[in-house]
């Protein structure tokens, strides 16, 4: 019943009427929007609504919140969600945003009796069981702003969320069936391994070596170069591509501005 419920007020929300300045500020900040075929702008300006109904948002470090920057962090944040079922980032309540790159201070065990509480240069951050995500205001709007350098900030945390869907942090979001799971273990691993070859030969890559990392940060750096360079890791990683494009449902090399923004 309470499913039924949160469903029905969702598509309340999504039937409401966009405010125009919501729409200005999506066509200013996010020039993929313009691409984008006309069924999923309108299908992303629905979740827009839902994404802004259901999610807090903070101003940190001095920062005063306006509707660009709830407006330009939740459209980036919903391209994820487009042609799928969504619980809309079920395990996120907040979102944190502070004014640029800040310094997070949390105590990190090392080993034994050994803590670095040295503070640690960070643009974003998310975690599983916090709730909550942290964003550099400046750098999200850069990254939507070039919709082709193969970085965003906004796709790369929300990225994470989309991993804890499962309840487990392995690079792999909530898919459908069992065998989707086999095939996508199977061309993660690959492609994992070979990033990690390519970072330790000092190969130049499509992808951030950042993934190199773990799992996780492989997908959300998958999840950046699919969205703003499809075409390149197309040609280079096929398979890679196809498979997270059935994740995703969608076909981002349709509508890319790679080639299309100077560089
Ligand atoms: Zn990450």
């Amino acid at each position: 019943m309470f499913r039924f419920l949160k469903q029905q007020r969702r598509q309340r929300l999504r039937a409401q009427p966009f405010p125009s300045a919501w729409r200005s500020i999506i066509t200013r900040n996010l020039p993929i929007f313009r691409r984008l075929p006309l069924e999923d702008q309108t299908e992303l300006l629905g979740h827009v609504q839902v994404f802004l109904a259901e999610k807090h948002f903070e101003g940190c470090g001095g920062l005063e919140l306006t509707d660009e920057i709830r407006v330009t962090i939740a459209a980036q944040a919903c391209l994820l969600l487009l042609h799928r079922a969504t619980d809309y980032y079920p395990q996120l309540t907040s979102i944190l945003v502070y004014p640029s790159g800040y310094t997070s201070y949390e105590a990190r065990h090392l080993e034994g009796n050994i803590w670095d509480e040295g503070g640690d240069p960070r643009l974003g951050q998310t975690a599983r069981r916090l709730g909550s995500l942290v964003l550099a205001w400046d750098d999200a709007k850069r990254g939507a702003a070039d919709p082709a350098d193969g970085r965003n900030l906004v796709l790369h945390e929300f990225a994470h969320q989309l991993d804890y869907e499962d309840f487990q942090t392995d690079g792999a979001p909530a898919l459908t069936a069992r065998a989707d799971y086999v095939a996508w273990a199977r061309v993660m691993s690959k492609e994992f391994a070979a990033l990690q070859s390519a970072d330790e030969a000092g190969t130049p890559t499509v992808l951030d070596t950042y993934g190199a990392t773990n799992p996780a940060e492989f997908f959300a750096v998958v999840t950046e170069a699919f969205f703003e360079r499809p075409r390149a890791l197309r040609a280079r990683h096929p398979e890679l591509y196809a498979e997270v494009g059935r994740c995703f449902r969608q076909d981002p090399s349709r509508y890319s501005a790679e080639g299309a923004m100077p560089p």
